[in-house]
């Protein structure tokens, strides 16, 4: 059943591990949203990976990996995450990047960092350029990687684009960046990249008609989509579902299942609202002894208890089918855990969410307390080895959202995951 594979809170849910566990089961592993801002782990044969632009499926050499039109690429960046896995010993499925992913280039990457240091806006992002390179695509801007793959075409269309952005950077007080200090690695990259470059709206909906099974993996999370997410603490492209249509050039019949992923507790990096967020030492162990510190940036995450008001808020809008809740494992030793049940506006109580920075500023999140287990439970295989507590936890959270948990994992590794079976 082609799936779709979605966080659905800030992002960095553990999306990396469960498509890797997935994946075993798809032909096409496709990323549709996002540039190397995502940060996906996976251990894969004992060792960590942090893949950026490369599908979590790369691991599985039967697997076709796609690099949609809906990401932006830094194509130096991705030769170099091809090579670091090929020198690592990795043998790579197949891989296929469209021809019409538009292009990071380094006047994107400088903008990005001035705008984070300014006034103007500070949200929080990896300083990469993703955020100005999707701005060129709806200021009707851009260069692609077919643009890349043509020296001439590629030059061409740079040297405006180029002018434009040195005036913007000196503007803000920025060192231009000059064509020539990166053209001939970028045409490089083009040259090592062309035989990859496909026309992959053709290819996937030809590989819709053979039915090939479909995983599309969402970067980022629910809560960070630029319409739907914390607005403007948000990233600039769409992980829900809207995002894979545009992103792909598949129809919306080509997705069959959405299967939401998040943390049994949360966490978000950046600036922006976050009403259970943890200031405090049960939320310093959290962030400890679940490692959450960025795969991109290796900036500290902000940490706090789970939300069930955002989470089923989350599952409504992106029309989830089942759940798979990871990190479950990081709870293990708390006597009582707390998640979010309504929130308290002066007194008022509401179990509805709004992704409005100013609302979620003003609420105070009213909690649930539910038992702890107080007991390792990462190398458990099967349901019924599950501590009773536990399950009664993930009964409540069932109950609350109204969808199935499907898949609890409750370590890095593929073989910890359970999966529930409804009787
Ligand atoms: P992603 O961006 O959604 O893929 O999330 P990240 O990769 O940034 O963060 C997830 C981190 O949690 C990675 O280091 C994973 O290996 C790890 N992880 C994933 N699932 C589990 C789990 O069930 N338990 C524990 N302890 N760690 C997990």
């Amino acid at each position: 059943m082609n799936s779709l594979v979605i966080g659905l809170q800030w992002g960095d849910e553990g999306k990396g591990k469960v498509i890797d566990y997935l994946a075993g089961d798809f032909q096409v592993v496709i990323r549709y949203q996002g540039g190397h801002n995502a940060g996906h782990t996976v251990y894969h044969q004992g060792r960590k990976f942090v893949l950026h632009l490369l599908p979590s499926g790369i691991f599985y050499p039967a697997t076709l990996s796609v690099i949609a039109h809906g990401v932006v690429v830094n194509p130096v960046h991705l030769v170099n995450e091809i090579r670091q896995a090929q020198e690592e010993g990795i043998t790579l499925g197949r891989l296929v990047l469209s021809e019409a992913a538009p292009l990071i280039l380094p006047f994107h990457q400088r903008l990005d960092v001035i705008f984070e240091q300014s006034r103007y806006q500070r949200i929080g992002t990896t300083q990469r350029g993703i955020g100005p390179a999707y701005e060129d695509l709806t200021g009707r801007r851009a260069i692609f990687i077919r643009d890349l793959i043509d020296p001439g075409r590629f030059r061409r269309k740079l040297e405006p684009l180029s002018d434009y952005y040195n005036v913007l950077i000196r503007a803000f007080g920025g060192e231009p960046v000059a064509i020539e200090s990166y053209l001939n690695e970028y045409l490089a990259a083009g040259k090592q990249l062309q035989p990859l470059v496909a026309d992959t709206v053709t290819l996937l909906n030809q590989l819709l008609a053979q039915e090939r099974s479909m995983l599309f993996e969402g970067a980022q999370g629910t809560l960070l989509d630029i319409s739907l997410g914390t607005y403007p603490y948000v990233t600039s492209s769409h992980p829900t579902p809207g995002g894979l249509f545009c992103g792909t050039g598949l129809p919306p019949k080509a997705l069959q299942r959405v299967i939401g992923i998040f943390k049994a507790y949360t966490t978000r990096v950046g600036e922006g609202p976050f009403p259970t967020e943890l200031n405090d030492a049960t939320g310093e162990r959290l962030r400890q002894s679940g490692g959450e510190f960025g795969a991109t940036t290796g900036r500290p995450r902000r940490v706090g208890w789970l939300d069930l008001v955002a989470l089923r808020h989350a599952v409504m809008v992106n029309g989830v089918d089942e759940l798979f809740i990871t990190k479950i494992d990081v709870l293990d030793d708390l006597d009582e855990i707390q998640v979010a049940v309504a929130y308290d506006i002066n007194g008022q109580l509401s179990d509805s969410f709004s992704p409005d920075p100013e609302f979620l500023d003003k609420v105070r999140p009213v909690y649930q307390r539910l038992p702890g287990w107080n007991c390792k439970i990462d190398a458990i295989k099967k349901q019924k080895d599950l501590p009773a507590k536990t399950r009664e936890y993930l009964r409540f959270i069932e109950k609350f959202v109204g969808v199935p948990i499907g898949h609890v994992s409750l370590g890095t590794r593929r073989d910890q995951t359970v999966r529930l079976i409804k009787k």
